[in-house]
């Protein structure tokens, strides 16, 4: 039997819905959310995701200054943009899209975004704050995947989670929000990397497997068990000299054997990615409300 599909769009449809009524009661009290988008250079991955993002803003009257730079800017010219933004009371999130060149010490311009407008949750601040339990900016990508489980009805509360991968943007923030002794958490985490031995007898014990790897399809059947809820959080460019494009985007999960085999799976495209912009969206609309009780 084919299994339950996780819609992304669908319950980002309907948290977007949410955030419309209170974008709107803000604005009638003055505080219109405001969200600046950071785009550096021209990579064209940065480019799309940065187009998405303010189209979602523009959707739901946020408001979007959209600064983009040739990938020569210097760190110094950058850093100055950053304390711009962070001075305007008309931006309540600053969003830098990453990776940034090389020259550009990614750090310290994460560093430099004040943790009261670092929607991204990648700040120290807002990292050390959500894994102490602390009310904080949850990183966008982590928090929708916790929103997608709970609302699609497999909430992760008690459950075997197991994660692949550790990076700062997903697989790291995720465990520690997932273990956290709270409503939607409360789990017992694994979390896999490339020192994991026998990988296959890790993701058979998961009653929830998250793939954020990176690696294509590689994710099989042999891998999961039948009553496995599946998180395919990769989102990896292949050739496919078939299509327009000459690529496609395929998750880290095998999906076409897996759906056969589980209880639920979410798809890619489809699936984590709408999450993650509706969580930048409410991560702004929350920075907006906070700025009003400040004032
Ligand atoms: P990353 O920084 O490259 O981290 C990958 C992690 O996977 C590392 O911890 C690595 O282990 C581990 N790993 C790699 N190969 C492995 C293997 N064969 N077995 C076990 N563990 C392995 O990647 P990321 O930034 O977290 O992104 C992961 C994927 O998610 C990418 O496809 C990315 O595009 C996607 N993504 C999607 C969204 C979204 O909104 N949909 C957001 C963010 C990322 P080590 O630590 O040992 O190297």
């Amino acid at each position: 039997m084919s299994a339950f599909i996780i819609d992304g769009k669908k319950i980002s449809k309907e948290i977007r819905q949410e955030l419309a009524v209170e974008i709107d009661e803000l604005s009638a009290s003055g505080v219109v959310p405001g969200l600046a988008t950071v785009l550096i250079g021209d990579n064209p991955a940065s480019a799309s995701y940065v187009r998405m993002k303010k189209k979602a803003c523009q959707k739901l009257n946020i408001y979007n200054e959209s600064i983009e730079r040739e990938s020569t800017i210097s760190e110094k010219e950058l850093l100055d943009i950053i304390h711009g933004l962070s001075d305007d009371s008309k931006i309540h999130g600053i969003l830098v899209q990453l990776p940034l060149p090389n020259h550009i010490n990614e750090k310290k311009i994460i560093n430099a975004i004040p943790a009261e407008k670092d929607v991204d949750g990648f700040s120290p601040i807002n990292v050390g704050k959500m894994m102490l339990g602390q009310d904080a900016f949850v990183s966008c990508t982590p928090a929708g995947i916790q929103e997608l489980l709970v609302r699609s009805g497999f909430s992760p509360e008690k459950k075997n989670v197991v994660i692949l991968g550790r990076s700062h943007i997903v697989g790291m923030p995720l465990a520690n929000l997932l273990m956290r002794k709270a409503r939607g958490a409360n789990s017992t985490v694994t979390v896999c990397h490339t020192g994991t031995q026998n990988l296959k007898h890790v993701t058979m014990q998961a009653d929830i497997l998250i793939a954020a790897m990176g690696r294509p399809e590689s994710v099989t059947a042999d891998m999961v068990n039948e009553n496995a809820v599946i998180i395919d959080v990769g989102t990896n460019r292949v050739d496919a000299p078939e299509t327009e494009k000459g690529y496609k985007i395929v998750g880290d999960v095998k999906f076409n054997e897996v759906v056969d085999k589980v209880r639920a799976i979410s798809p890619v495209p489809g699936g984590v990615g709408p999450m993650t912009i509706t969580m930048l969206l409410k991560n702004t609309v929350k920075s907006a409300r906070e700025f009003m009780m400040r004032q």
